[in-house]
């Protein structure tokens, strides 16, 4: 009998050749596809398609010149025309602007017209929405909107490429217009120079082909992604956090609620919010500027993917596809989420994802989320993803102002305890104090900072002053104390070292 090793290495051969199969028919067919559209455009550009303007062209050409494209392509036309006189669909310095990607057989000059035609709004002008936007605007998406209600600030300035030092200050919208313009005027740009609202999103959103949800942000995904549904628009949405991110092209096809064709939404992938307390933001959690360019350049290529290729064609399949893929052309979309950690290998995973949920509140075809719900202000983004208030755990008989602190002379008798983590410890500390990092874990904590020495069990003469970065973690350390001691001499510095840059010394830095 043969071994179960010898059974799965068949398994696993098969699947093999299968998938070498599959993929081989996929290229063939992209070949078949890529030279009907050559042979037509060879046959048209000499005059001699006998058809007026190839199928594969007539929506760009009705849409583009504003009129029926079998008019400009007519026999009449052309022979009322002399050879120099011949009317192009783009105009001459767009031949050499998008050139190198319009030689491809991806994009080729239907898909530079889909290009040109598409109206893209992004969502967030930061780190995902300044590479996205550069390098749509790059590509010639004829009308690029940005959204934003920020300024721009000096800590953003690693990431946000578009926004740079002279710019601080400014709303970040207006920054970006400014890089983008200089980068390509020969495009429409439209400004909203504030944050979305779930009133005026339905009416904003109907304005486009397509939404990027550059945000960082539960609450704002939530509501693009139920504007997204309500208004049929595909959303392309990622996220970048510390060292990693997430790309995923949601709603695509773009389909009605409760039709099950249509992609699932943000809501179907995650129907309930994480927790507002495990939400950082890149303000808390860091982040490193390429990591958040690349979701957002991945975000620009999506886009071009989606708009430059035929519509109904498959071309759209799925963010980056790292898996084995085994669809054909006529297979619908398959959602996927890409996932790319800078310090893993490999750095991206690719997680299929399953088709609309049949209870989603916005999706399906029982939605409680409605246009109504939406534009009468109803639902309450906010209140759905839960806030996260800033800790307050001690009486104020356990605190003490940073003020107060700068006073305390701090030798043997008394001990500063900085709770933030190594890496901010090492970035700046106070002279003498001793760093026990906040874990979560408050037994954790408490077990490490008795065995550093930092806490005593007992009544040992001394003060002790527990500091963090903005007086969070500081709290529930001090309360961590306290619950197993009973000792009153353990004080947090109220505010943490935000505070102790404002009231105590300016030259702290401010990270
Ligand atoms: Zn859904």
């Amino acid at each position: 009998m043969e071994s179960i090793g010898a059974m799965d290495a068949q398994v696993q051969r098969l699947r093999e050749q299968i998938d070498a199969t599959e993929s081989q028919l996929r290229a063939l067919k992209s070949q078949l596809h890529s030279a009907e559209e050559a042979a037509d455009a060879a046959r048209y550009l000499n005059g001699a398609y006998q058809g007026g303007v190839p199928p594969a062209w007539q929506d760009e050409f009705i849409n583009v010149l504003g009129h029926d494209a079998s008019n400009y392509a007519n026999e009449e036309t052309h022979q009322t025309r002399g050879f120099g006189e011949q009317r192009w669909p783009l105009r001459s310095e767009e031949y050499g602007r998008y050139g190198r990607q319009m030689i491809m057989p991806e994009i080729g000059l239907p898909g530079q017209l889909r290009l040109k035609n598409a109206k893209v709004l992004i969502v967030g002008v930061g780190g995902l929405g300044c590479p996205a936007a550069a390098y749509l605007a790059g590509a010639g998406i004829g009308t690029l909107g940005l959204m934003d209600g920020d300024t721009v600030e000096v800590s953003n300035l690693h990431r946000q490429i578009a926004h740079n030092t002279a710019r601080v200050g400014s709303m970040k919208v207006d920054s970006a217009l400014e890089y983008l313009k200089s980068l390509n005027d020969t495009i429409e740009y439209r400004a909203h120079r504030f944050h979305l609202t779930p009133q005026e999103a339905l009416s904003i959103f109907e304005q486009y082909d397509l939404v990027l949800d550059c945000t960082d942000h539960p609450t704002s995904r939530y509501l693009i992604s139920d504007a997204c549904v309500l208004t049929g628009k595909p959303l392309v949405s990622a996220s970048a956090l510390k060292t990693e991110g997430q790309l995923i092209v949601l709603n695509n096809p773009p389909q009605p609620p409760g039709d099950v064709n249509g992609g699932p939404c943000y809501r179907c992938v995650f129907p309930k919010p994480q927790p507002a307390e495990s939400v950082l933001s890149c303000g808390e959690g860091g982040v490193l500027g390429p990591v958040v360019g690349v979701m957002g350049v991945l975000q620009a290529l999506e886009a071009i993917k989606l708009l430059a290729s035929k519509p109904n064609s498959s071309i759209t399949d799925s963010p980056m596809e790292m898996t084995d893929d085994t669809s054909s052309p006529e297979e619908p979309v398959r959602p996927t989420l890409l996932m790319f950690s800078a310090y893993n290998t490999p750095q991206f995973r690719s997680v299929r994802l399953r088709s609309r949920r049949v209870d989603c509140a916005t999706c399906s075809g029982h939605p409680t989320i409605t246009r109504h719900s939406l534009t009468s202000g109803s639902l309450d983004y906010v209140a759905f993803c839960g806030v996260s208030n800033p800790v307050s755990v001690l009486s104020p008989s356990s605190q003490i102002t940073p003020s107060a602190l700068s006073q305390v002379s701090i030798d043997g008798s008394n001990i500063v305890i900085d709770v933030r983590d190594e890496t901010q410890y090492a970035i700046c500390a106070l002279p003498g104090s001793i760093n026990v990092p906040w874990n979560g874990s408050a037994d954790a904590w408490f077990e490490q900072a008795l065995k550093s020495g930092a806490i005593a069990k007992h009544e040992d003469g001394r003060d002790r002053y527990v500091v963090c970065r903005l007086g969070n973690d500081s709290q529930l350390a001090v309360k961590a104390a306290l619950d197993r001691t009973g000792l009153g001499s353990i004080k947090d510095m109220k505010g943490g070292f935000r505070a102790w840059r404002e009231e105590v010394d300016l030259t702290w830095p401010d990270y």
